[in-house]
């Protein structure tokens, strides 16, 4: 009774261990949702490939991996003078402080002398980091202090393969900065960008942060189902939903797992909208007409519509004649975006 993501545990783990053999200094990424499995499961997951660091999103997601998972734990967040506790008994040597204001380096330093840090520099993102100018006033204020840095983090936008320009820009500041570090933790670049990177600057380490490429890489090993929890057979101006809403025209309500609690949200409505569309699909009796909006709920072989929009816990799909009627308990495919998504299990074979 449930909305589920089914893994095929064998083609999942291949993909897993080929991206990581593949990826000279991988630094697994899991955050949010864990990308639909789970932080937990992701955790156990970097453990068992063997990474050396485990990336997450924020403060509150240690509690969640440290135990799963016994490397380094980076914090992408930028560490803040409120809000970045360790949860108890984690040793703070285990982590990371990404570190991406001037103002905080004094703090965290106050706090914690011994500390290890990353550095963040500004990219074309914009969303956080310093200029070159506040880099080189890092590197000055570190030369004489016990804090261990541990690089400096670029975070580029999803440029798919435009970004050389920026990150020679980017590691030239570093090197000016007069840091004593030579190792870059970057994100989004492509497998020729690391290479050419590497070949550049042959005296940095690089270490790829990655997440959606490893852990969502392999769709062809995912699939996602939900239940049929209820059928109901509906005529012509037959009143449902909280709406009270007819039925446009005879057919089935089926009532499925998922719901806006998952993230399952409306889709876009079905094509084109003009008043002459319009018409011409009323004459055909088509159903978006009548204000109906795609689903991601493929039943029979076709995408279908919502009857009403998302309930918290389940929908209500409106099936037309014609098409083969699941039966309760059976399972249908859902199209979901794994990031926004809180499935009630994940089965992985
Ligand atoms: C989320 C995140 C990543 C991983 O991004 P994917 O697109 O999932 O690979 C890398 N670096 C930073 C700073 C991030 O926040």
């Amino acid at each position: 009774m449930s909305l589920t993501l089914s893994v095929d545990g064998e083609r999942w783990r291949r993909h897993l261990r080929t991206v990581a053999d593949q990826t000279a200094g991988l630094a697994p990424v899991a955050k949010g949702n864990g990308y639909g499995f789970g932080l937990g499961r992701l955790a156990r997951k970097a453990q068992w490939l063997g990474a050396d660091i485990l990336a997450i999103g924020t403060y509150e997601e240690l509690a969640e991996v440290a135990r799963r998972f016994d490397g380094d734990l980076m914090v992408l967040a930028p560490w803040r003078p409120t809000g970045s506790a360790l949860p108890d008994g984690l040793p703070a040597t285990r982590v990371v402080h990404t570190v991406s204001r001037l103002v905080d380096l004094l703090a965290l330093l106050d706090r914690e002398p011994d500390t290890r840090i990353v550095l963040e520099r500004m990219t074309s993102m914009r969303r956080h980091g310093m200029s070159a100018d506040e880099l080189r006033s890092a590197a000055q204020l570190l030369e004489r202090h016990p804090a261990t840095v541990e690089g400096v983090a670029f975070h580029l936008p999803l440029a798919d393969g435009a970004h050389l320009t920026e990150v020679v820009g980017l590691v030239n500041d570093v090197v000016a900065s007069g840091l004593a570090t030579r190792r870059l933790w970057v994100s989004h670049l492509t497998p020729r960008e690391l290479a050419s990177l590497r070949t550049s600057y042959a005296d940095f380490e690089v270490r790829p942060r990655i997440g959606t490429d490893l852990w969502l890489g392999e769709r062809a090993a995912l699939s996602v189902t939900a239940t049929v929890l209820d059928v109901h057979e509906v005529e012509r101006g037959d009143v449902f939903g909280y709406r009270g809403r007819t039925a446009p025209k005879a057919g089935h309500i089926l009532v499925v797992s998922g719901g806006t609690a998952h993230g399952i949200g409306l889709e876009a409505p079905t094509g084109d909208h003009s008043i002459r569309a319009r018409a011409a699909t009323l004459a055909r009796g088509g159903l978006d007409a009548v204000g109906f909006v795609r689903s991601p709920y493929t039943v029979d072989g076709k995408q279908r519509l919502f009857a009403e929009p998302p309930h918290m816990q389940v929908s209500m799909l409106f099936l037309p004649h014609g098409p083969r009627v699941p039966a309760v308990g059976d399972e249908v495919d859902v199209r979901v975006r794994y990031t926004t998504t809180t499935f009630d299990s994940v089965v992985i074979s």
